[in-house]
This record gives C-alpha cells, structure tokens and sequence, in this order.
C-alpha cells in the first residue's frame, strides 16, 4: 500500500492512520476488558474515529496499567496465538509484560530492519549486535531486523568486550549495535588491548535506549572513527524500531508513523501540543496484534517536525530525548534533568565523557556533589577548571553543586552490561 511508504504524501499516510486506528480501538475494545472500561468511561466507541485526530478524545495509558494488569491483563490474544514474550525492567516493582503474535514480530522485523537501512547498512554489511539478548527487546530487535534486511548478523550479546573487540576486528564488523555508554567502553577496552579502535572496519554505531546528548555521540564518534545513529524505541509499543535517525540528514528521528502515531502532550495537563514545543511523547500502536496500546505516556520528553526531511521522508521526526519526565532531579527547587548537566560538562575539552551526580539531604538541604573524569595525560590547572565548570553550571542550569570532584580518568565505574547508572539520589 502506497501511504506506508517512507516517502507517502502525508494526507495519504494519514488516511492510512485513522483506518488502522479505527481498527486498533475495535480489537482493545473488543479483547480487552482494561481498554474497553476506559473506553466505556470516555464514552468514546471505534466508530467515533473520523480521523487521527479524534485520538484526543481517548484515554491515555501509562506504565501503572502495565503493572496494575501484571502479567497479561493487556493481552488482546489468547496463549496460543503468542510467539514470544518479552519483558522491560521497571526501576521498581513488576516487569511490563509484553507479547508479539507471529504478525507482531514480522512487523518488527520489517520496522527494525527499515531503520537500519535509514541508518545506511546494507544487505552486505556484517552488524554486531552487542545489545542484551533475552527478555530485553534490545538484543532481538536488532537481530530479527537486520536478518530481515539480509545483512549477516554478529549475535554477540553485552559483555565480553575483549572478546567483541577481537570479533569486530577479525570479521571486520561494519556497524556496532550498542547502547551509548557501552560504545565508549568497547573503544576504551580496545586502546587497553592495543588496538586502535578508530583503525576497525566499524564505520556506524547503531546507539539507543539510553539518553545520549550531542556532546556524547561527538565523543563516541571520536573515539570509534564511526557516524553515531540515533535509534529509539520502547518495549510497551514494540521495542527498538520505533524510530531512526536517517544517514543522510541526521536531523531529528523519522518516526514509522504507519505503525506508531506520536502526540506530544503537556504532561502536567495532559492537553495536545503544537509542532516544535516540547512535551512528552506519547505513543499509539496501529497494527499491533497481540498487545495494541492507545495513548501510552512513555515519560519522555521530546518535540515533533513535520516538515520534510533533506532525505526525502515525510514522517513525522522527533527530537533526540531530553530525558525521561522519571530522571527528572528537583535540586533545592530547580528542576534539573541529567543530560543538562551531561550538555555542560562535555562542553569542557579536559572532561572525559564518564560522570557521576551525587544527591544527599542535609539539615532539610539539598547537597549535590558532582564527579566528573578527566581526559588522559591533563595536566592544566584544575583549579580553574573547577571554576570554569561550576560557573557554566551555575550560568546554564542555576545549579551550582556544593562539591565538584575532578578524578583521574578511569576512576568511575563503567558499564559493561545493561544500563548505564549516573546519578546516585540518597535522599
Ligand atoms: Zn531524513
């Protein structure tokens, strides 16, 4: 069908969005008695959708439901219809359940391997995939797309890294599939084994499912001698492959708004915002079979474009992530995400990308302290250094930590499997 191609006119796509919407609230409505209360409550039926924009009429969902309706409560398909179930690690209580029917995992096959080929690799690239394998969808996802792309997988999992080094190396990987954090400790690993990192064949590194500021893709960048592609995606709606940045322009995600039709909300009122303001996402399933989720709140803050991409694709694209409305640190009455201060401290050539924020409470006090990790061989004068950066915090965010410690580099912890960990609240 013409209106799912990348490159549709958009009225065309959206006549696609609202049939596949009118037929996504049908089946919640119809298989699944969590949606069908909401829906019943909202007075809202599948026949009221005229169009997309008629989603505003309908109720969001959130990472509660997920957990109140632990373990299948959102299923809308019965056990035998299920290929695979998948599960995302919620900081705290219960994992978010999620299922795929055998037309689920073609559809994410298909949209994972469509953002690796906006991501330039080919049917003849060999891509290490070095995101978790198991009930994390990271490790799957990129594996089943880049099969399905015909390109020659390198399954290779988190961890490892001297090994992985050796594979990149000997079977000459062309793009790395990893989080972020793990890309620089792979280069990392790879200087202490020897090799020139920048020297691999590795010529793209494939990141998400953590926050990554500009002046952290420079670094990666930097130190793997690759073009960092920004992917995002989330385990509620399907996993990574929600969307991409493309090679060509690398200005903003094309989200594959076929399947996933973003709004961008206020979060506090929960009121629809215009193009370019920024607000949280907030994400709809269009062709979901065994898990169909309308309006989830996924917490992070991002903006929207409609414009058309240099590359030539008209989807919607969102913003690199700002952060997540969870990471959100309320410091003596300033709001304050991580990545701002991420934003900062890389604007500073001595500063290696690895950093830590602490929080403490002190005499009804917020005290923050604040670890950054210096670049091999400094040797300037790190009382003005200290200076410099307390002073830019203080001008761009009106933070000022109490403590700034400068330590040598490789001090702070790395992260070789999972998540990344930066900020350490105690209060
Ligand atoms: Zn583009």
């Amino acid at each position: 069908m013409a209106g799912t191609t990348e490159r549709a006119a958009r009225e065309e796509r959206r006549e696609l969005q609202t049939e596949r919407l009118r037929d996504t609230v049908a089946h919640a409505y119809e298989n699944v008695p969590f949606y069908r209360e909401r829906l019943d409550e909202a007075g809202v039926s599948a026949e009221d959708v005229q169009s997309v924009d008629d989603l505003e009429r309908l109720p969001f969902t959130t990472k509660e439901h997920f957990r109140d309706e632990y373990p299948d409560g959102l299923l809308a398909v019965d056990d035998d219809e299920l290929l695979r179930i998948h599960a995302s690690s919620g900081t705290t209580g219960k994992p978010k359940i999620v299922g795929y029917t055998e037309r689920d995992l073609g559809l994410w096959h298909e949209v994972m391997a469509r953002s690796m080929a906006a991501a330039g690799i080919g049917a003849d690239d060999t891509v290490q995939n070095a995101y978790g394998y198991g009930l994390f969808t990271g490790g799957l996802g990129f594996h089943g797309g880049a099969e399905e792309l015909g390109a020659t997988v390198i399954p290779s999992g988190s961890g490892n890294t001297g090994r992985q080094v050796e594979l990149a190396r000997d079977l000459e990987s062309d793009a790395l599939a990893c989080t972020p954090s793990y890309a620089l400790y792979f280069a990392e690993t790879a200087r202490e084994m020897g090799v020139d990192p920048r020297e691999l064949p590795l010529s793209t590194v494939l990141y998400g499912a953590e926050p990554c500021t500009e002046p952290m893709r420079e670094e990666l960048e930097e130190r793997l001698g690759a073009v960092g592609i920004e992917n995002y995606g989330l385990s509620e709606l399907i996993g990574p492959g929600v969307a991409v940045e493309c090679r060509e322009a690398q200005d903003g995600m094309h989200i594959w708004e076929d399947h996933f039709y973003p709004e961008v909300i206020d979060p506090t009122t929960g009121e629809t915002l215009p193009e370019g303001e920024e607000g949280e996402l907030v994400l709809t399933s269009l062709s979901k079979e065994a898990l169909p989720v309308l309006r989830y709140r996924t917490g992070d803050l991002t903006s929207l474009t409609y414009e058309e991409c240099a590359c030539g694709r008209t989807t919607a694209r969102m913003n690199g992530v700002t952060g997540r409305a969870d990471d959100l640190l309320v410091v003596r009455g300033v709001n304050l995400y991580p990545s701002q201060v991420e934003d900062v401290v890389l604007e500073f050539d001595a500063v290696a990308p690895y950093y830590r924020i602490d929080l403490y409470r002190e005499d009804e006090l917020d005290r923050m302290e604040l670890t950054v990790e210096l670049t091999g061989g400094f040797d300037g004068d790190r009382e003005a250094l200290c200076k410099g950066v307390l002073e830019r915090l203080e001008n761009t965010l009106s933070v000022r930590p109490d403590a700034l410690e400068l330590v040598e580099y490789g001090t702070i912890e790395r992260t070789e499997v999972g998540k990344v960990k930066r900020v350490y609240d105690h209060r």
